[in-house]
C-alpha cells in the first residue's frame, strides 16, 4: 500500500493547477485519479483499481484530509488536499480560457442539463462536445460517443470506484485527453446541492458537513475512513512494506 502512497502528488494545488494547464495546451492524455481512503480500501481487493494507481501513466491526487494524515502516518509529506471538485473547476477556467472542449457523462438528467445550461454562460468560449446523465444502462456505449467527439476535457460523475473503472477501461483509446472522476461535483457545480461552508473546508471538515446532510453517508463513512485510519497505524507499526 506504501507504493501507491508514494505516487501520491505531493507538491501545492497552485503548482497542481499549472501542470494541468501545461498538459491542456500540450494536448496531452492524462488521466486524474482523486484518491480517497474510499478509493485505497477498494484497491486492497479490486485489481482494476490497484492496477490503475499504480500505473506510471496515471496522476494521484489527495482528495480527502484522511489521506493527508495517512501519509503523514507513513512518513510522506503532502502538501495539501487538492480535491476532485477543484481540479474540475479549475479544468473549467483552464478549458475557457484556452478555448477547449469538454464533455459531461454522469449524475442526474436534471443535473446534467442544468450543468450544461450554467457551463455555457459562464464559460462562454468551452465547447461542450457531450453531456450523458449517468443512468444510461449501456455505459460503455456512452464512451463510444466520448471517443467519437474527441474532447480536451473528460468528467465523469458515476461514483467511486465506477468512474475510475469506466475511464481505464476506455482510457488507450484516446489520443488526447484530460480525464477525471469526479464524483458528486456535477451536483454541486449545478447548483443542486451546496458545498460545504467555507469555514468546514477551512478546518477539513467537509465529511463532517456531508454526513450531517446526509446521514446514510455515516456507514460508507465508517467503513472507508475510519478502518482506514486503522489499518494506517497498523502498517505504521508493522513497518510493512508492500
Ligand atoms: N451517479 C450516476 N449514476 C449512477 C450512480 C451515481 O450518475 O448509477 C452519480 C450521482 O448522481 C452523483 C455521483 O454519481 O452525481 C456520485 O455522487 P456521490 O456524492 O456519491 O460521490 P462522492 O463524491 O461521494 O464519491
Amino acid at each position: 500500500m506504501r507504493n501507491i502512497f508514494e505516487k501520491i502528488y505531493s507538491g501545492s494545488k497552485e503548482e497542481y493547477f499549472k501542470r494541468i494547464e501545461q498538459l491542456l495546451k500540450e494536448k496531452k492524455k492524462k488521466f486524474i485519479i482523486t484518491a480517497n481512503p474510499e478509493t485505497i480500501m477498494t484497491s486492497e481487493f479490486d485489481n482494476d483499481v490497484r492496477k490503475m494507481l499504480l500505473d506510471e501513466n496515471n496522476d494521484i491526487i489527495p482528495d480527502g484530509i484522511a489521506i493527508v494524515k495517512a501519509s503523514n502516518i507513513l512518513d510522506i509529506k503532502l502538501k495539501e488536499r487538492i480535491t476532485g471538485i477543484d481540479v474540475a473547476s479549475e479544468l473549467l477556467k483552464l478549458g475557457n480560457n484556452l478555448k477547449k472542449s469538454i464533455y459531461f457523462f454522469g449524475a442526474k438528467e436534471e443535473v446534467i442539463n442544468d450543468l450544461v445550461k450554467i457551463v455555457s454562460n459562464q464559460y462562454p468560449n468551452i465547447k461542450i462536445a457531450g453531456a450523458k446523465n449517468g443512468y444510461i444502462e449501456d455505459k460503455d456505449e456512452v464512451f463510444k460517443d466520448i471517443i467519437k467527439t474527441k474532447p480536451d476535457i473528460i468528467m465523469v460523475a458515476l461514483g467511486i470506484p465506477h468512474q475510475e473503472k469506466i475511464i481505464y477501461k476506455h482510457l488507450d483509446k484516446f489520443k488526447k485527453g484530460i480525464f477525471i472522476g469526479v464524483g458528486g461535483s456535477f451536483d454541486v457545480l449545478s447548483g443542486h446541492k451546496k458545498r460545504a461552508p467555507k469555514i468546514f473546508i477551512k478546518l477539513n471538515l467537509e465529511w463532517l458537513y456531508r454526513i450531517i446532510k446526509e446521514p446514510k453517508r455515516l456507514k460508507r463513512f465508517w467503513n472507508n475512513n475510519v478502518k482506514f485510519l486503522f489499518k494506517m497505524r497498523k502498517i505504521k507499526r508493522k513497518g510493512d512494506q508492500k
